[in-house]
């Protein structure tokens, strides 16, 4: 059997979408300034792309850093994300918005989120591409992301940034994907 992919969202649509939310999040933030600016967190890879054009066409001051977290082997999550929060990244004080893919468990925004506001963030929210609420885990209930471009069914996703092992990534749309066999 062949692998399958089924468009989901167009290339376009994720376009107007990514101006429409970065009009809302500038709305939202009109309070940041040039002094103390919005902080984008950008998760490493797959928002990578969603986060470089939020970001430039945001109307408010602001700012980009990275951190990276991998949660997901083949189709499946791992379990227990793992990270390189960027220990470096001053976040005290500073107003963060982390730029998240796809929140599917919660578990990686859920512990990103505990990981900046120990370190003693003025506010956090989430900016995800995609939200996949149906399978949020009982425990991470609270991650509610601030700014969802959209709410999609349970399916695994590739294109735009999202990939299948390292692959697809650079899929201009996003597809649903069928692997004809688990790889991992
Ligand atoms: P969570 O911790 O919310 O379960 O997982 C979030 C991470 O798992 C996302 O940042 C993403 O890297 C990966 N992930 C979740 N669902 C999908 C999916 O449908 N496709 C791909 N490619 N990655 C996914
Ligand atoms: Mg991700």
């Amino acid at each position: 059997m062949a692998n399958t992919f089924t468009v989901l969202k167009t290339d376009a649509e994720i376009c107007t979408r990514i101006q429409e939310l970065a009009a809302e999040i500038s709305a939202k933030y009109q309070y940041v300034t040039e002094e103390n600016p919005l902080l984008v967190l950008c998760t490493l890879r797959g928002a990578v792309f969603f986060a470089a054009d939020l970001i430039r066409a945001l109307t408010v001051p602001a700012e980009i850093d990275f951190i990276k977290v991998h949660s997901y082997v083949g189709t499946r999550p791992m379990g227990s994300p793992i990270f390189d929060l960027g220990e470096h990244i001053a976040v005290k004080d500073r107003h963060v918005l982390v730029v998240e893919d796809i929140v599917d468990t919660g578990q990686t925004m859920a512990t990103v989120m505990q990981n900046f506001a120990d370190k003693g963030a003025e506010s956090i929210q989430i900016c995800t591409m995609l939200d996949k609420p149906s399978r949020r885990l009982e425990t991470c209930k609270n991650v509610v992301p601030a700014f969802i471009g959209f709410t999609i069914p349970d399916l695994f996703v590739v294109g735009w940034g999202l990939d299948y092992n390292d692959k697809y990534r650079l899929l201009p749309d996003i597809m649903e994907y069928h692997p004809d066999s688990e790889e991992s």
